[in-house]
C-alpha cells in the first residue's frame, strides 16, 4: 500500500514537472530536444521528415487529433522513421474556455486518434498554447500522460524569417526543448542549418525518450 502511494505521488510529480525542469533533473548536457506542434501538415511535415532523415536527427511531434484523422499516413511515416509522438488536443481550441467535460474530450480524443491511426498509446501531451491549468493537470493524471512544455520558443509562428529562427536556435544548450510548428514555412529552411550547427557543437538532436 505504501509503495503504491509512493508510486502515485511520483507519477503526480512527474506530471507536474514541465519540460526543462524534468530534463535538468536528469542532467542532460549534450542533447537538444526538437519538438513540432500542430501537425501533421500535408505539405510541410514530409519536408521536415526528409530534413530530419538527411541529418540523422530525431524529434517529437505533438499532433492535433483532427489533423491525424486527415493525414494518418503521415503519422505512420513519423512513427516509421523513428520519431516520437505526443498529443496536442483534438482541435487546438482554448481548453480553459471550454466546459470541464468538453475539454477532457479534447484531451483524450487525441490519444484515441493516435491509437487508432498507428496503434500506439502515447504518454506525452503538450497543452495548446502551453496553458497548464488545474483541470489540465487532472486530465494528465486521469489519462496517465505527462505534460511537456518547452524551454526555447523558435517563434516560428510569429516570423516567416528562417534567419530569425536560426538566431533563436543558436541560444540552445544541452537539455533545452526547442518549440517549432509543422504549419510554419520558416522552419523548413531553418531546420537543416540549425541541426547542423547543434551537431557541430556536439549536441545530439533527440526525441524526448532519449
Ligand atoms: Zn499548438
Amino acid at each position: 500500500m505504501r509503495r503504491k502511494a509512493k508510486k502515485v505521488i511520483k507519477e503526480l510529480l512527474y506530471t507536474l514537472i514541465p519540460g526543462k525542469a524534468l530534463l535538468q533533473r536528469v542532467k542532460v548536457q549534450n542533447k537538444v530536444y526538437l519538438t513540432f506542434d500542430d501537425g501533421p501538415h500535408g505539405e510541410n511535415t514530409p519536408r521536415l521528415l526528409d530534413a530530419l532523415k538527411e541529418a540523422g536527427a530525431r524529434a517529437t511531434f505533438f499532433v492535433v487529433g483532427k489533423e491525424v484523422e486527415k493525414y494518418p499516413y503521415l503519422l505512420q511515416r513519423i512513427k516509421d522513421e523513428g520519431h516520437l509522438i505526443g498529443g496536442h488536443s483534438w482541435s487546438h481550441d482554448k481548453l480553459p474556455l471550454l466546459s470541464f467535460t468538453k475539454a477532457w474530450h479534447e484531451f483524450i480524443k487525441t490519444k484515441k486518434s493516435i491509437r487508432k491511426a498507428i496503434a500506439i498509446d502515447t504518454i506525452l501531451y503538450r497543452p495548446p498554447f502551453g496553458w497548464i491549468t488545474v483541470p489540465m493537470i487532472l486530465y494528465a493524471v486521469l489519462g496517465r500522460m505527462r505534460l511537456i512544455m518547452w524551454s526555447i520558443d523558435s517563434n516560428d509562428d510569429s516570423t516567416q524569417s528562417s534567419m530569425a529562427i536560426i538566431e533563436r536556435g543558436r541560444e540552445a544548450k544541452g537539455g533545452d526543448i526547442f518549440l517549432c510548428h509543422d504549419d510554419n514555412s520558416g522552419i523548413i529552411e531553418a531546420l537543416p542549418v540549425l541541426v547542423k550547427e547543434w551537431q557541430s557543437r556536439g549536441l545530439k538532436v533527440c526525441a524526448l525518450d532519449e
